[in-house]
């Protein structure tokens, strides 16, 4: 076969996926919700949310995720604006009391640990790394009294099981970015005291929001640093967020499309099975994934450890032979869209996600278009 310059490649209409939507987030939002939005639109966009309709599609968000992650007595869902990294810094004035431990396997996992490392009011916090590829596991410390944990590196596709580290002092907390793992991975929320995310990855909606699932110590630490008067700014303040969410509103405004298509996910998850189903539908992509790799001559899974491979966000490495930029650009004139690595591990990979939204038989039929392009281009 002869030479192509990769967009100019044709991939033949029937090994394309359905949707070419394969981006780490913001990722594929589901054409039904999309639908759903559109007919709840007149009643609903541009509509206070302080009144009773915005308020129930927070009030059905917050108790779909409580049944979605099974949470226990006295667990609760807490949710404000500015995403994940937004809660970082939330995180750093109202939940860390002196002095956190973070494991760093990656981008998101690292800023974290920056950003207590820059909080003036606290005590330089222990860092353990591991390299790209791998991850750390925490160690119990008797002055570390908030372990931070990430369930699933999506810069690397590294994911870990959800733990409290043995033997950690009584009182300490575990909290959890589970930006893009809630939804896709398995998890028991007794585990953790604050398992924290963003909708924009396997719930299938816009980003800009942040929602926390706090334990009872974790509500606890909150008050007592609140009564302690620890400074806080108000959008950053987790005691006015929960005062907040137990009315069912935002501090401020809210982007009230995406609560919307949030909820209509959830409630999407809910009626197939829950987070079982949803889970197993990312282990369906992810046996398609690592399975394809493992057997091709030119592929290969980034993860070494099998158990370490994540079922959401997959790393595929190419030989050095080929040049994964043309592949993906080849893809992207295809309508396959954002399979580009993360840009900062700067390895020759695919990265896609596999989030629950994705159907695993696209998975399947990215695998055989990759072949296809390299084919092409070889
Ligand atoms: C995407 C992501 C973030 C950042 O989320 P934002 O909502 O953009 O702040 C943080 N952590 C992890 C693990 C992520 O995947």
């Amino acid at each position: 076969m002869s030479t192509q310059s990769p967009a100019d490649i044709r991939i033949p209409t029937s090994l394309l996926p359905a949707d070419g939507r394969f981006g780490c987030g913001p990722s594929k939002v589901r054409p039904e919700a999309v639908s759903a939005l559109a007919a709840a639109a007149p009643g609903f966009l541009g509509t206070s949310h302080r009144q009773a309709g915005v308020r129930s599609v927070v009030g059905r968000l917050r108790k779909g995720l409580s049944t979605l992650f099974d949470l226990p007595d006295g667990y609760e869902v807490v949710l404000g604006n500015g995403g994940a990294t937004c809660f970082w810094d939330v995180a750093t004035f109202c939940l860390v009391g002196r002095r956190s431990q973070h494991l760093v396997f990656g981008e998101f996992s690292s800023k974290f640990a920056a950003a207590a490392g820059a909080a003036p009011h606290l005590d330089a916090p222990e860092v353990i790394e591991s390299s790209p590829g791998t991850h750390p596991l925490p160690e119990a410390r008797a002055d570390v009294d908030l372990y931070a944990l990430t369930h699933n590196e999506t810069s690397t596709g590294v994911a870990m099981p959800i733990a409290r580290p043995e033997a950690a002092p009584a009182g300490s907390l575990v909290a959890v970015d589970a930006t893009s793992a809630a939804g896709g991975l398995r998890v028991d929320a007794g585990q953790t005291d604050a398992y924290y995310f963003a909708p924009q990855k396997c719930f299938a909606s816009d980003g800009g929001l942040w929602v926390a699932l706090l334990s009872p110590a974790a509500v606890d630490r909150v008050e007592n640093l609140h009564r302690a008067g620890r400074w806080v700014p108000a959008s950053l303040d987790l005691h006015i967020a929960l005062e907040n969410s137990r009315l069912d509103q935002t501090y401020n405004t809210p982007a009230l499309a995406t609560l919307f298509l949030f909820a209509d996910q959830v409630e999407w998850m809910l009626a197939n099975g829950g987070l079982e189903w949803a889970a197993s539908r990312c282990d369906r992509s992810a046996e398609y994934l690592y399975g394809w790799a493992e057997s091709s001559p030119y592929a290969s899974p980034f993860v070494a450890k099998p158990a370490e491979r994540s079922h959401v966000v997959g790393t595929i490495d190419l030989d050095a032979s080929i040049d994964a930029t043309a592949v993906t650009k080849a893809l992207r004139a295809n309508g396959i869209l954002d399979t580009e690595p993360y840009r900062k591990l700067g390895r020759n990979q695919l990265r896609l996600a596999m989030f629950p939204a994705i159907d695993p038989e696209d998975v399947a039929a990215l695998t055989r278009c990759v072949d296809h392009v390299i084919a092409a281009l070889s």
